[in-house]
């Protein structure tokens, strides 16, 4: 799994909306991926998102 294919399924994550079996993989990938456990304590809309880019 990639990142972007985990952020597909973030919001289904979140949710608990996911089968047992993309659970797991998205646990698996999240285990190992400070990217993504980063998406995870953000909420999911851009427009809540502060603008990392700017904000340095
Ligand atoms: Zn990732």
């Amino acid at each position: 799994m990639e990142c972007k294919d985990l952020q597909e399924r973030l919001l289904a994550y979140l949710y608990e909306e996911l089968p047992s079996e993309e659970r797991t993989v998205c646990d698996a990938h999240l285990a190992h991926c400070t990217q993504c456990q980063g998406e995870l304590e953000i909420p999911p809309c851009d427009r809540c998102r502060p603008s990392a880019q700017q904000a340095r």
